[in-house]
């Protein structure tokens, strides 16, 4: 029998996912109807997207499971109507975009490129950058994408330390976690990425009082979520020169306002939310994975811990 699958996101989503969802979910063998107008009564999945016009989950009453396309899942885990499984988006070119978006900007302020990039003619000031062995770097958030990112960081020759909430165990990396754990994570950070949720227990993570734990003239990169930093503070921490640069890829409000201080901010580096992507063809078969799993009655991969916000 076919299964009902509503595909509850933006217009020009469904024009990027309808032939890569069709074809995985037929390359796990599940028999689909894929659509955007179902009845909610006759619905099995919902492939889904916080930013569709689908806030009131109550009539879905048949559905077995809200299939995220997003990796964040802030904008529906509170949702009071929705009592289904929800999974979130892991997916093997999300992590690899994240990590290319990490690295590239590490490497970008630890070899110093900019001076070289932008340099008048005749005003070389020659001076070997450091090494990566000599180079401190704290993750915050050993997650999915997080744990990919330090890794890969640690392959470079960098001398990784992780933070998370749950003590974990990672080849190369010192894991640390619970608030002392952050703390000792902060005093050696040189850089400091953030790679958490946004949940009320993350919100300004970095504020005045963890920001004066890093070293001077630690740079910070925050791909995570906007509300991870507390902004007034990181602003003063930049304006004193304690903290010597910080690259952003999400804020609170987005699109960044035009008149945001960052936007000018000479020690700001702001990217659009674009650190990764879900591409369609991969993460695809993440859905359909799950689509299989709910088929068959095994477990959903990635299911969303409520309580936890993540
Ligand atoms: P994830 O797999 O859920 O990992 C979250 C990590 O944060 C886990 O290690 C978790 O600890 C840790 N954590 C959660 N709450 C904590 C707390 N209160 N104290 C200490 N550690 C805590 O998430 P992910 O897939 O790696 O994604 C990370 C972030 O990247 C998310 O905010 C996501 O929205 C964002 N993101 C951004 C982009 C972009 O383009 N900018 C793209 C994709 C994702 P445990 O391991 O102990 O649970």
């Amino acid at each position: 029998m076919s299964v009902n699958v509503l595909f509850a996101a933006t217009q020009a989503r469904w024009s990027e996912y309808e032939g890569p969802l069709n074809d995985a979910i037929s390359a796990v063998g599940v028999d689909a109807h894929i659509a955007t107008d179902i009845a909610p009564g006759d619905v099995d999945y919902i492939v889904y997207a916080p930013n569709s016009d689908l806030q009131d989950f109550t009539p879905y009453t048949r559905a077995k499971a809200v299939l995220n396309l997003w990796a964040g899942v802030e904008a529906i885990v509170g949702n009071p109507t929705l009592h289904l499984p929800l999974t979130r988006m892991v997916d093997p070119a999300l992590t690899q975009g994240m990590i290319e978006w990490v690295t590239g900007h590490i490497l970008r302020l630890h070899l110093g490129m900019d001076a070289h990039i932008s340099a008048a003619p005749g005003t070389w000031k020659p001076k070997a950058p450091p090494l990566a062995f000599d180079t401190r770097v704290t993750v915050l958030g050993l997650g999915e994408l997080g744990a990919a990112c330090a890794t890969a960081l640690s392959h470079l020759g960098f001398d990784v330390t992780g933070w998370s909430r749950s003590a974990k165990q990672i080849d190369g990396i010192t894991c640390v976690s619970g608030p002392d754990g952050l703390d000792r994570g902060l005093q050696r950070a040189d850089y400091c990425v953030l790679l958490l949720p946004g949940t009320a227990a993350t919100e300004n993570t970095l504020n005045l009082r963890t920001l004066a734990l890093m070293p001077q003239g630690a740079r910070i990169l925050n791909p995570g979520r906007g509300p991870l930093i507390d902004d007034d503070a990181l602003l003063k921490a930049l304006d004193t020169g304690h903290i010597d640069h910080a690259t952003l890829d999400v804020f609170r409000t987005e699109p960044l306002p035009s008149d945001h201080p960052y936007w000018t901010h000479p020690k700001v580096t702001v990217t659009p939310h674009v650190a990764s992507e879900t591409r369609a063809p991969y993460s695809a078969k993440t859905i359909a994975e799950n689509i299989r799993r709910g088929e068959v009655q095994e477990p959903f991969l990635h299911l969303v811990d409520r309580s936890a916000g993540y």
